[in-house]
């Protein structure tokens, strides 16, 4: 187990320790203990916190390098929310120290790039550790270099952060899903759709890359395959297809799933693999008789039965409706549903 601890000088320590363990009910398992402790479990490891006098002291702890970073990056940058120019500077002690390069960053090379549909660019990447982005979570951070400039990277500061390049080297960061992984050649494949003409980051960046190209990648990172269920129901739009699919995949034989995947046209619809008895129904959006909201909006508790579980990726606007719908009409508490949004209309996922 690797670890880490601070010691923070905040006037209040009680109501901040209080405003961590709020938040961080959302994404993991909290225990407070009395108005003076807490303890908080994420994916990536642990932290505890401690209030006396007028300091609050954080130990952190992962059973890997890349957890306890993101551990104490999470804590620094909601510490920074929380008290935005009164946070006081944070120096971390223990594993995982200043300088260095973030243990979480790899530098990858394009193998090469293709359409799997008119508007899906599938790009092959090669680089260290690819057996890694196999298991666990389901997605990676791309950092596009800007145009005409090599890679460079981040360095580790003080407070536990990466130092970003900044200026003419500064990065452009996109979370992507890992598609597909094939350890034995060393490369990780990644579908990044096309859209608004090619001119954002993302779609640029897939749709010129060529063999040999730089591009910096984080993770894995984020949401891992949700626990086996007997009933599976996916809401998604194309920017969803690769983690469906990567779930999908991993699914047993007795396992029913119904997914509804929204799309622009027929041509953007993909061939989907499982073991499961599976009903996929397409919608497209250019005739867009029924929105995914719409869809998601018809699940009754009768059709999830006593152990369905409801797993959505999709615009911002959608995914507010269909966690709405999750929460408020069918009851569902955290263990049942996942409902994330993957992109928000007229705002760069900066
Ligand atoms: C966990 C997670 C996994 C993801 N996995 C994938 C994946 O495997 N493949 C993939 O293609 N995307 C995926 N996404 C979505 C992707 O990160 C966003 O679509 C991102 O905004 C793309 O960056 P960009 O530079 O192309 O556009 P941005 O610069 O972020 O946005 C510029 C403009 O484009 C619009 N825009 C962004 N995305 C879309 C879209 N899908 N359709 C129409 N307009 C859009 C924005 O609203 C904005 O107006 C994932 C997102 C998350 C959170």
């Amino acid at each position: 187990m690797l670890k880490a601890q601070c010691d923070l000088a905040v006037p209040e320590p009680e109501k901040l320790l209080t405003l961590f363990c709020e938040h961080y009910s959302e994404y993991g398992m909290v225990r407070r203990r009395g108005a003076a402790a807490g303890h908080v479990t994420i994916s990536y490891g642990r932290f505890a916190l401690h209030a006396a006098g007028e300091r609050l002291s954080v130990r952190a702890k992962s059973p890997h390098q890349d957890g306890l970073t993101y551990v104490k990056m999470g804590v620094v940058h909601h510490l920074r929310e929380f008290m935005g120019d009164k946070a006081p500077p944070v120096r971390w002690l223990g594993d995982g120290q200043a300088g260095g390069t973030p243990s979480f960053w790899r530098e990858m090379q394009v193998v090469e790039s293709f359409d799997i549909t008119p508007s899906m660019r599938r790009v092959v990447l090669t680089g260290p550790r690819i057996a890694e982005l196999a298991d666990g979570s389901l997605h990676v951070r791309l950092f596009f270099p800007p145009k005409r400039r090599p890679l460079r990277g981040p360095v580790l500061g003080e407070d536990g952060c990466p130092v970003w390049p900044e200026g003419e080297d500064k990065l452009t960061p996109r979370v992507y899903t890992i598609r597909e992984v094939d350890a034995a050649k060393a490369q990780v494949a990644i579908d990044i759709l096309r859209h608004d003409g090619d001119t954002t980051a993302g779609s640029f960046f897939a749709v010129n890359a060529k063999g040999g190209d730089a591009v910096g990648m984080a993770g894995p990172l984020g949401d891992a395959h949700p626990a086996f269920r007997k009933k599976f129901f996916f809401f998604g739009d194309e920017t969803a297809i690769p983690a469906i699919d990567r779930i999908l995949r991993r699914l047993p034989a007795e396992t029913q799933v119904h997914a509804v995947i929204e799309v622009a046209n027929p041509s953007e619809e993909q061939v989907l693999r499982s073991d499961a008895a599976l009903r996929v129904d397409w919608l497209h959006r250019d005739r867009a008789k029924t929105s995914l909201a719409d869809a998601a909006a018809k699940l009754t508790a009768e059709m999830l039965g006593d152990d369905g579980y409801v797993w959505a990726g999709c615009e911002f606007a959608d995914f507010q409706a269909i966690r709405r719908h999750c929460r408020k009409a069918l009851g569902l508490k955290a263990d049942r549903h996942h409902v994330v949004a993957y992109w928000r209309k007229g705002a760069r996922s900066d």
